[in-house]
């Protein structure tokens, strides 16, 4: 079976200019569902450009029908500029900005924030055509990669599940926009469009790590598994996930301010009670105290998570005051039971 792959782009017309922006274009001989996969709409957000990589070449060997549109840095002005948003500068917080969040501004505006118009570019090309939309986000290294759902779509659990990522979150936001965003998420706007679609926070920003790439391209490959645009079966459906917010959880203090110094963990690991978790330093006597797992779980959140830690360095310090959470531990449950509401 022949794969056909061409790379192809995406102009988007700025208030700065011309942007053309790739894509790869996988197209089998046997018609099929069509599925875009999406990375980096927030520029520091790039491991599953790599995933990307990863995901077409197994595709050229073995996809069997359909289309995959695979668009390894969506926003790519906002790449370029190395930060969350086109305009972003030094320490900017994602929210700042109304209108300048790319992933508030679905299906796009031509006359809108430079954000506004890429999505505008990229929404008839590659949303349009899609029945699935996979986006990867990233979030900061210290907390677990997650597949994120909406209790609005119940056929987003299931999605959520295919993906065997450790952790799912849920919420249950209306879909639509409001006062506070111009737009949908990129995710919502396709199920409002009675499309399907997930998206996934690999764990890290700013880097493209081995660990965070395989776990992606297990989700993406799953994925298109399930719709039928690759034969096999879906790997790790055995392996116990952490539905949150319902899961049991427990969260770790620092007893007395202090640096963290972790022992080699990373968040989504698994820990057994009482194993070592790191070990605080008192900035006051150098008192070392021991952290350890108060019960067996996974690894929800591994160092401190401050505000803006996603766009500040000093905000990723491990300086702790006394209180803060250093750690958290969640077990694995079962995945909510959803009504559908629509
Ligand atoms: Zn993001």
């Amino acid at each position: 079976m022949a794969v056909r792959s061409t790379v192809q782009t995406v102009t988007a017309h700025l208030s700065t200019g011309e942007v053309a922006i790739p894509y790869w274009s996988l197209a089998a001989d046997r018609d099929g569902p069509t599925l875009l996969v999406t990375a980096a709409l927030h520029g520091n957000e790039v491991q599953g450009a790599e995933v990307m990589r990863r995901l077409r070449g197994a595709a050229m060997r073995k996809m069997t029908c359909g289309r995959m549109l695979l668009a390894p840095m969506a926003n790519l002005p906002a790449v370029r500029n190395r930060r969350p948003h086109i305009t972003s500068g030094p320490e900017t917080p994602y929210g700042v900005a109304f209108g300048y969040n790319i992933n508030r501004t679905w299906p796009g505006d031509a006359e809108g924030t430079d954000s506004a118009r890429v999505a505008h570019a990229l929404h008839p090309v590659l949303v349009e055509p899609a029945d699935f939309a996979l986006d990867f986000h990233c979030w900061p290294l210290m907390r677990a990669t997650t597949a994120l759902f909406n209790h609005a779509y119940p056929e987003a659990v299931r999605w959520a599940r295919s993906t065997c990522v450790r952790f799912a979150l849920g919420s249950s936001r209306p879909a639509g926009p409001s006062d506070a965003e111009p737009g949908d998420t990129l995710i919502r706007h396709m199920h409002r469009r009675g499309r399907r679609g997930i998206c996934v926070e690999l764990s890290g920003q700013y880097l493209i790590g081995r660990r965070e790439v395989a776990r992606g391209l297990r989700a993406a490959t799953n994925i298109a598994i399930e719709l039928g645009l690759l034969g096999g079966e879906p790997a790790g459906l055995d392996e116990p996930m952490v539905w949150l917010p319902d899961a049991p959880i427990e969260s770790i203090r620092a007893p007395h301010d202090g640096l963290f110094a972790p022992a080699g963990l990373a968040p989504s690991d698994r820990v057994e009670a009482g194993q070592l978790l790191g070990h605080l330093i008192s900035d006051r006597d150098l008192a070392v105290t021991e952290l350890r797992a108060p019960l067996a779980g996974y690894l929800w959140t591994y160092g401190r998570f401050r505000d803006h830690v996603d766009v500040s360095l000093a905000a990723q310090h491990p300086f702790a005051d006394e209180g803060d959470v250093l750690v958290e531990i969640a077990e694995a449950n079962e995945p909510p039971k959803i009504e559908w509401r629509g």
